[in-house]
């Protein structure tokens, strides 16, 4: 009896990844990903999947972004049952990045209902702080390298795949084959995050293209952040970054620590994190040492080099305070959270310094940044721009296409078959290219919602 996957997200586009692997009546789903950013793709979250959740017999996370993970909510809300598996990093930030993703859909929903926005009256939520509260016992936390048996005669083994704190890629043996699918691997060269362990035999692969077409350039986070913050801090100005929560905000704070060390930013410069988001994760970094590259010390010190916001009130008093200042506030791509805000307040200011510190996708205010729009929608209100822009191309989490092809490289023999998923169109077909040329291997880009042999 065969295998099959279904590419229900994360296929055509670098959001709501989730591959229903099914067997023998048997399905298994890895990852269980929010579609995000436009709002054509945004919609897709309220199809219902063509499965029904109580048939699934499990499903893997290989990492907490809410690409990964932010639709479990709703999967566990209308019917899944069973068992979540993910390392225990990754069970750890679920429990900080899910209820918060449910308080901001409700928040979202009320907004909308306040100002009128939503053809349905009144507007709902996705699904609420409590849904994803409900989810979270459901969640297994499991070690990496161990192999585990969500199914009967169903294997998985977690592998460090570097990208953030307990990301993994996900090997399965189902019916005498081994898929390998990536996750978001990160790059060898990240400051917080150690390098991708090598790929296993497998015979199928799920590879990540979120770079699949661009080649990171040699700059080094440090090279490229040390002069924005000089310069922004030099004319009494504000640097917001707009930060993931979980990664980018802790690598960042990280590069700071080191640029005072070395005397490149003034050592007084007041730094902020404003986001009670990554301030939790900030701490993780201390109860899973091993998972990173940081001394005891060093994760210590990065809960202590900046000043944490923890309430709505101290965030606002914020907009009070006088440059120069650096304030890191989720979300990175500025789709929500405190960093809107700022980003109202701040945007029309010319002596601000905007830094963007990841993949923007299209859609978000933060592409919009990036691209040099004159003015953002923040609130309902056009902010104009008049701030700095700058986008760090050092401070990516994910491998390039170089990086990529390297960890395929590290595979003891070719696989039969590589889908190429999680980019943007022109990405993945880069890297399907890139696949085939260089390495001769077959690849194709799967379209969402298509099913494909293993
Ligand atoms: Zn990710």
């Amino acid at each position: 009896m065969s295998v099959t996957i279904t590419f229900l997200g994360g296929a055509d586009t670098v959001t709501g990844s989730k591959y229903l692997v099914a067997h023998d009546k048997r399905q298994l789903m890895v990852d269980c990903g929010l579609f995000q950013g436009v709002k054509q793709l945004r919609l897709r979250n309220w199809t219902p999947l063509p499965v029904e959740p109580s048939r699934i017999d499990a499903v893997v996370l290989t990492h907490a972004h809410l690409d990964h993970s932010g639709y479990l909510p709703l999967l566990v809300r209308e019917g899944f049952t069973s068992k979540v598996h993910a390392t225990h990093a990754t069970r750890d930030l679920c429990k900080i990045l899910l209820p918060d993703s449910g308080h901001l859909q409700e928040e979202d929903a009320a907004f909308a209902n306040r100002h009128g926005f939503s053809r349905h009256a009144p507007a709902r939520p996705l699904y609420t702080r409590n849904d994803a509260r409900a989810c979270l016992r459901q969640i297994k936390g499991a070690a990496f390298g161990r192999v585990i048996t969500p199914i009967p005669g169903w294997r998985i083994t977690f592998l460090e795949a570097g990208h953030i704190l307990g990301a993994a890629s996900v090997l399965l043996e189902v019916a005498g084959r081994r898929i390998l699918f990536s996750g978001d691997l990160g790059r060898n060269d990240d400051l917080l995050m150690r390098p991708p362990a090598n790929a296993p035999t497998a015979d199928t692969v799920l590879i990540e293209s979120t770079y699949g077409d661009r080649i990171h350039p040699k700059e080094q986070l440090l090279d490229e952040l040390g002069p924005l913050l000089k310069k922004a801090s030099a004319r009494g100005g504000v640097a917001v970054l707009p930060v993931f929560a979980v990664g980018r905000a802790q690598a960042l704070l990280h590069a700071i620590e080191l640029l005072k060390a070395r005397r490149e930013i003034p050592r007084p410069l007041p730094v902020f994190l404003d986001s009670p988001m990554a301030v939790h994760s900030t701490h993780l970094f201390e109860q899973h040492p091993g998972l990173h590259r940081l001394s005891d010390k060093q994760s210590r010190d990065l809960s202590r080099c900046a000043t944490m916001v923890a309430s709505t009130d101290e965030s606002k008093a914020l907009a009070r305070r006088r440059g120069p200042m650096v304030i890191l506030s989720a979300s990175g791509m500025a789709t929500g959270g405190r960093v809107l805000h700022h980003l109202a307040h701040y945007l029309s200011e010319p002596r601000t310094m905007v830094i963007l510190t990841g993949f923007q996708a299209p859609g978000t205010r933060g592409a919009s940044l990036a691209s040099g729009a004159d003015s953002v929608r923040i609130h309902g209100r056009d902010i104009a721009v008049h701030a700095e822009v700058a986008q760090l191309q050092a401070a990516s989490a994910h491998a390039d296409a170089p990086g990529l092809i390297a960890w395929l490289r590290t595979m003891p023999s070719a696989p039969e078959q590589v889908y190429v998923v999680h980019g943007e169109r022109s990405a993945s077909d880069a890297l399907r290219r890139r696949i085939s040329h260089e390495l001769g291997w077959r690849a194709v880009v799967p379209e969402h919602g298509s099913i494909w042999p293993t």
